[in-house]
């Protein structure tokens, strides 16, 4: 054989093995995916089991948006049923469901879980502590997940922040609260820290499901309530039951969704797709505020101006005396165990340096823009 043709055979053998290759599995354009063994690789079926009534807004949908983004960034790899409250299993049964694998994902408020992991609170909201931004950015870069992850690991389960509500509105109340003496005896559905604070500030908290809160209004198994902010409550219509909506809500300046992940179905998961799962959550918590900023405003408008609802803001006196209590709940809350002791120290040390930055920049530019 001459060396040229010895070359050219040497070639077209590549050529026609790289043809075998791409031809293998029967495919050219390697739009459907397969396995190792050349058959059609099956859709991985997981459930994402939510604390909230289905398709509600903001929350409802911000769960069902990284169901919607999962999959499609998967190419139809996983496909995500999303199960609102006690289709699949109970409201504060979600915990449990992921947990033990009867659901991969589960999104909810860690504050809900407070009776399991007392260290819970300090990853969606405390009272009087970080706004939306300052919560992601100690979540992110400030060494809170990584102490959230710390918090889940004996359960099996890996959290995300998974959306946040931005500051929340301080309730709705029939009587105006011009003193802490206007909070004695309140039946008030308000969870996680801030119901501590109620408590010792002579208030009857409690911690109810969302989708519960109108009836309980109603009937006047409550006497006030808060919720989540304009956009949320007026999907509940608690403007039928209730006159005065209190601004601000010093209990949950910020509020952190999760979207909790079984740890074992995602360590099934080869490693592009468990990028997409924490990203595809990622993309979903900056979604949320944003949805939220845009539409409360236009909600809270409509309630004013359509249903009549009183806007009262808390005197500066009422809020003084709640933040002196919620500085000692949050301190003696922090000492219940090791881990919200440490949880609290990171976060409290990351508030103090950021709370300097958020007032020479935003807080003064805010400020600047009333001028
Ligand atoms: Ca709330």
């Amino acid at each position: 054989m001459k060396r040229r043709d010895f070359i050219g055979a040497i070639a077209g053998a590549t050529a026609a093995t790289a043809l075998t290759a791409l031809t293998a599995c029967g495919t050219e354009s390697g739009s459907t995916q397969m396995g190792a063994d050349c058959s059609p690789q099956k859709p991985i079926k997981w459930k994402m089991v939510t604390t909230w009534p289905k398709n509600f807004p903001g929350l409802g949908t911000g769960a069902n948006n990284i169901a919607k983004l999962i999959t499609e960034m998967s190419g139809g790899r996983i496909e995500v049923k999303v199960y609102g409250a006690g289709e699949l299993v109970g409201a504060f049964e979600v915990f449990d469901a992921v947990s033990s694998g009867n659901a991969q994902l589960g999104h909810a408020g860690a504050y809900y879980w407070k009776g399991k992991i007392p260290a819970a609170a300090f990853f969606s909201a405390v009272p009087f502590g970080l706004t939306a931004n300052e919560m992601n950015a100690w979540l992110y870069y400030g060494g809170g997940l990584e102490l959230w992850q710390e918090a889940y690991k004996p359960f099996g389960l890996i959290p995300n922040p998974g959306g946040n509500s931005g500051t929340q509105m301080g309730g709705w109340f029939n009587k105006e609260i011009n003193s802490l003496d206007d909070l004695k005896g309140l039946k008030m559905r308000i969870p996680g820290l801030g119901g501590e604070v109620l408590r010792r500030a002579g208030g009857i908290p409690v911690t109810m499901p969302g989708g519960e809160l109108f009836p309980a209004l109603q009937s006047g198994a409550l006497d006030a309530t808060e919720w989540v902010g304009p956009y949320n409550d007026l999907a509940f219509g608690f403007y039928k039951t209730a006159k005065y909506y209190y601004t601000p809500g010093w209990h949950e300046p910020g509020t952190a969704m999760e979207c909790m992940i079984n740890e074992k179905a995602f360590n099934e998961l080869p490693a592009d797709l468990q990028s997409i799962v924490r990203n595809a959550i990622k993309v979903a918590n900056a979604d949320m505020l944003a949805e939220y900023t845009a539409r409360n405003q236009q909600a809270l408008h409509t309630l004013l101006t359509k249903h009549n609802v009183q806007l009262r803001h808390f005197p500066d006196s009422v809020l003084k005396e709640l933040k002196t209590i919620s500085e000692q709940v949050v301190e003696e809350e922090a000492k219940q165990d090791a881990l919200s002791a440490k949880v609290w120290a990171s976060q409290k040390a990351f508030k103090e340096q950021v709370m300097q930055w958020t007032e020479v920049s935003e807080y003064t530019f805010l400020k600047a823009r009333l001028l």
